[in-house]
C-alpha cells in the first residue's frame, strides 16, 4: 500500500480572487493528491475557522499562516502514513489540533490536506474519486439532482435582497444532462426578464444574476415566469429550492428584511415563509430561521416539513453532535454537507451518518468561495446522499462540477441518476 512521502502547501486563488489554501500530497509510488480549500461568506458560528492572516495586505485575507501550519506541523505528522488510511490521517489532523473550530491550525489548512489525502488514495489505486469514496464509505454511488442558483442575494449580492440562494431543481429529469439543459433555459429566461426590465447588472457571487428587486417576493416572481417562459409548468419538472440564509439578517424574534424596511418576529417570519410556500412551487428551504432560533425551527419544521425539505446549513455546520440534537428536538430534516465545515472528509462524514441515522437527506454543498477543485461532485456522487449544491450556471468554478457529473455519469451510467427520489415525499406540485 502506498504511504505519505511529502505534504506540501501553496497559496491559490479561490474564485473571489482572494488567496486559498492548497495542498499536494506526494506518495512514495509518486502519485500525487491535491485538494484547494473553499471559503464561505455566510458563515456559521460554530463552524470551523477560516484562518486569515489579517492586517492589510489583501484586505487581510492571505493565508500564509495556514499554508505554514501545513508544511511545517501538518506535513511530518502524516509522512509514512498509508494514504488509505483516512480516518487515521484525519485523526492525526485533529489530534494536531482539537480545538471544536480547529482555530489554530485553521480549517482551510485542515481540509485542502484532507481532500489532497483521498485523492491521491483514489490516485494510487487508479479509481476516480467518485469510486474511492463509495469503497471508503461503503455507499451506493449515485449521480445527484443538483439545486442550481438563478439569481443570487444575501451576503453574495451586497445584501440587496435578504434572500441568499433562489434556485431550481428539476426532479422530474431523466438524467443529469436534461437537468442542465433544462436550467440552462430557466438561467437564459431569468436573465432575458431582468433586461427587459432593464435591471441586469452582472452576476453574484455564485454565478446567480445579480437581485435588481424591490422585494424578496417580487424574486419569487419572476423565477417562478422565468420557469414558464423555459417552457416548463412550475410545480411539474421544475421547482423551487431557497436558502434563506436567514442568520445573516435575524435573530430570535427580530428579521430584518432590509430591502422591504420591516422587521418581523419569529412567528410573523415563519408565516412569510409559509406564504410563499402556498403560492409558489417552493420544494426546499434552507436555514428558514437564525441559527439561534431553534424553537423557530421547530415551529417552522412542524408545519412544513411534510410539504418542503427543511435544509440546515448554518444551523447544524456539519456537526455531528448538532444533527443529533437537532433529530432529537424535530428542528429540520435535511443536512447541508459542507466539509469545510467541519474541517476534515471523516467529520464531515460523522455528521453524514448521523443525518442517516435520523432518516434525513443530505445535500453535499460547495461554498461561496471556490475554485477549480471538483470534489464535492466526486463527494456527492460516491457517498450516494442523493443531491448537490454548488451555485449557479455560470462561472467556471461553478460549471466545472456541474460538468464533471455529466463525465461522472458517463461512466456509471444515466440509471445511477437519483431523479426525484430525493423530493419523492415533499407535495411541492
Ligand atoms: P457560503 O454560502 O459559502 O457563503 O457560506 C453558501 C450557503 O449558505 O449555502
Ligand atoms: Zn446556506
Amino acid at each position: 500500500m502506498s504511504t505519505i512521502k511529502q505534504v506540501i502547501a501553496r497559496r491559490v486563488w479561490d474564485s473571489r480572487g482572494r488567496p486559498t489554501v492548497e495542498v499536494s500530497l506526494r506518495l512514495d509510488s509518486g502519485v500525487i493528491g491535491r485538494g484547494i480549500a473553499p471559503a464561505g461568506a455566510s458563515r456559521g458560528a460554530l463552524e470551523a475557522v477560516d484562518l486569515r492572516d489579517g492586517g492589510t495586505r489583501f484586505a487581510g485575507m492571505d493565508v500564509m499562516h495556514a499554508v505554514d501550519n501545513v508544511n511545517r506541523i501538518i506535513a511530518p505528522a502524516l509522512i509514512g502514513l498509508p494514504v488509505d488510511a483516512q480516518e487515521t490521517i484525519d485523526a492525526r489532523l485533529i489530534a494536531l489540533d482539537p480545538s471544536p473550530t480547529k482555530a489554530m491550525l485553521g480549517g482551510n489548512a485542515t481540509v485542502a490536506t484532507s481532500f489532497a489525502a483521498i485523492h491521491a488514495a483514489a490516485a494510487s489505486w487508479e479509481r476516480p474519486l467518485w469510486q474511492q469514496i463509495s469503497e471508503t464509505y461503503q455507499r451506493i454511488p449515485r449521480v445527484p439532482l443538483p439545486e442550481i442558483q438563478i439569481f443570487g442575494g444575501g451576503a453574495h449580492a451586497d445584501h440587496r435582497v435578504d434572500i441568499q440562494d433562489f434556485m431550481v431543481m428539476v426532479p422530474g429529469a431523466k438524467d443529469f444532462d436534461e437537468v442542465l439543459e433544462v436550467t440552462a433555459e430557466v438561467y437564459l429566461a431569468a436573465g432575458e426578464l431582468l433586461s427587459w426590465r432593464s435591471e441586469r447588472t452582472g452576476v453574484a457571487d455564485e454565478g446567480g444574476w445579480w437581485p435588481a428587486f424591490d422585494s424578496n417576493e417580487q424574486a419569487l416572481e419572476l423565477l417562478t415566469l422565468a420557469i414558464q417562459k423555459a417552457g416548463e409548468k412550475p410545480g411539474e419538472r421544475v421547482v423551487i429550492a431557497l436558502d434563506v440564509a436567514a442568520s445573516q439578517f435575524g435573530k430570535p424574534n427580530a428579521y430584518r428584511l432590509g430591502l422591504e424596511k420591516r422587521e418581523l418576529d419569529t412567528s410573523a417570519m415563519i408565516d412569510l415563509l409559509g406564504s410563499w410556500i402556498d403560492t409558489y412551487p417552493v420544494a426546499s428551504i434552507e436555514d428558514p430561521l437564525s441559527e439561534q432560533d431553534t424553537q423557530g425551527w421547530i415551529e417552522f419544521n412542524r408545519r412544513f416539513a411534510g410539504r418542503v425539505q427543511v435544509v440546515g446549513d448554518d444551523y447544524l455546520v456539519t456537526n455531528a453532535e448538532l444533527v443529533q440534537e437537532a433529530a432529537s428536538a424535530g428542528a429540520c430534516n435535511t443536512l447541508l454537507l459542507k466539509v469545510n465545515q467541519a474541517g476534515t472528509l471523516t467529520e464531515a462524514i460523522r455528521a453524514f451518518e448521523s443525518a442517516e441515522a435520523a432518516s434525513w437527506r443530505t445535500i453535499v454543498s460547495a461554498r461561496s468561495g471556490e475554485s477549480e477543485d471538483v470534489t464535492v461532485s466526486h463527494l456527492a456522487t460516491g457517498l450516494g446522499c442523493g443531491q448537490l449544491k454548488v451555485g449557479s450556471f455560470a462561472r467556471s468554478e461553478r460549471m466545472a462540477k456541474w460538468n464533471e457529473c455529466l463525465r461522472i455519469q458517463d461512466e456509471l451510467g444515466t440509471s445511477a441518476f437519483v431523479g426525484s427520489e430525493p423530493l419523492s415525499n415533499t407535495s411541492y406540485a
